[in-house]
């Protein structure tokens, strides 16, 4: 029987590729819900696609206007009403929305014992302690979609939890991974839109050549599998084959390789525990093949410092972390403030961080509106001392 799919986030980068896979294996999976934050024309068209009995857009002033292009009998809804009435609609809840944003899907999911296809890391890290205690209803699981986290669940099923020794996560290196820090001092926002090996919505292009994508990745690994945070590595791969690895106690390294498609990873968790027939990403051996790996460097790379101090201090930390990154990246993508700012904005806000702990959804709301509030003000320092 084909399970029922909710997708989130489903006019961006991951939503659209995610319809791609459910065309691909229509008879494993009907779309019941689609939700976008203000694309109402894209939203409408996929709507009149896939049929699903809800849709939701993000911006309440806007579900009048959608109302009239879904087809008959679709029900509207909007805000975070409409993101839990989602989230309680399927039995796989693919969560693709950029930013804090996600917040109420991935609680709402977990809360009703929906399995979760983790795209949005930003609600998970910012929340962790309230969906580590929601994760465990009963029929609630997360299953990541991010592509390292996706290759550490692979490779997990291939061992027993005491045999890990360490988790290995692969990162690009990014557009700026052989500039100097002066060239990096110059760097555009065209520079940093144009990723090597994954095409991506702007935000987490942007985290990508900061790597502030990586370091939020080091704090979603940490939520997820639970190791300790010495216990997780990072190096630079900048063929993107290798997705990430499992390092056992004997030594051994299980990685999980395919080429960079973000198709397979969707479909890994859409499907799971089955996996698909549809095959995306698979490697072509007749043509010759080079991995390079390398240690990152956290000098000319600050955010993947400053999300590995976050992670480590705990409580609301990553919660900053995240918010203030976002406020940054938003000053950047609006030639606000130069790429090197972006760094300093974060910096600062954690300077600022009361060391508040989480324990109600009101903290992470609190948290992400005290850590915005601290970085625009130092975007607006920072954008008039330019
Ligand atoms: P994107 O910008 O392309 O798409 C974001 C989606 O979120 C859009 O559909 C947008 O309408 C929706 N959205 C924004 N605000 C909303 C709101 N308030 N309510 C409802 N919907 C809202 O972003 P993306 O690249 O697809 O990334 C989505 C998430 O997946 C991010 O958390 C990102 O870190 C993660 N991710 C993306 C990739 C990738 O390859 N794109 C890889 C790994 C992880
Ligand atoms: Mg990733």
């Amino acid at each position: 029987m084909a399970s029922k799919v909710a997708l989130a986030g489903s006019t961006g980068s991951i939503g659209n590729q995610a319809i791609d896979v459910v065309h691909g294996a229509p008879d494993r999976f009907e779309v019941v819900a689609l939700a976008a934050g203000s694309d109402v024309s894209r939203l409408a068209a996929q709507a009149r696609d896939l049929r699903p009995s809800l849709v939701v857009i993000g911006d309440a002033s806007l579900a009048g206007e959608l109302a009239e292009q879904v087809p008959r009998g679709t029900e509207v809804m909007s805000g975070t009403e409409g993101l839990e009435a989602l989230a309680r609609s399927a039995d796989v809840v693919l969560n693709a929305i950029v930013g804090f944003a996600g917040l109420p899907v991935t609680l709402a999911a977990l809360v009703a014992g929906r399995r979760l296809a983790l795209a949005n890391k930003e609600s998970l890290i910012a929340a962790a302690p309230l969906v580590s205690s929601v994760r465990n209803a009963a029929g609630g699981e997360i299953v990541p979609v991010d592509s390292e986290h996706c290759a550490i669940h692979q490779c997990l099923r291939a061992c027993r939890e005491s045999e890990v020794a360490r988790l290995v996560i692969t990162a690009s290196g990014g557009p700026f991974r052989e500039l100097s820090q002066d060239e990096l001092a110059h760097v555009g926002l065209g520079d940093a839109l144009a990723h090597p090996t994954w095409d991506m919505g702007p935000k987490i292009t942007v985290d990508s050549s900061t790597l502030m994508n990586k370091g939020l990745e080091v704090i979603e690994a940490h939520e997820l599998f639970g190791l300790p945070y010495d216990r997780i590595e990072v190096v630079v791969h900048p063929q993107s084959i290798v997705h990430s690895m499992v390092e056992m106690t004997d030594g051994s390294t299980i990685a999980q390789l395919s080429r960079p498609d973000m198709r397979l990873p969707i479909g890994y968790a859409l499907g799971y525990p089955e996996r698909l027939c549809s095959s995306y990403g698979a490697l072509d051996w007749s043509t010759a093949l080079s991995l390079d790996f390398e240690p990152p460097d956290r000098e000319r790379f600050a955010c993947l410092r400053l999300a590995e101090e976050a992670g480590r201090a705990g409580g609301s930390a990553p919660a900053w972390l995240s918010a203030a990154n976002e406020e940054a990246v938003a000053a950047f993508l609006s030639a606000r403030i130069p790429w090197s700012a972006i760094s300093q904005v974060v910096a600062a806000a954690l300077e600022d961080w009361d060391q508040a702990v989480i324990s109600s959804v009101g903290d992470v709301v609190e948290a992400d509106r005290r850590a915005r509030e601290s970085a625009r003000r130092t975007a607006m320092r920072l954008e008039h001392a330019a």
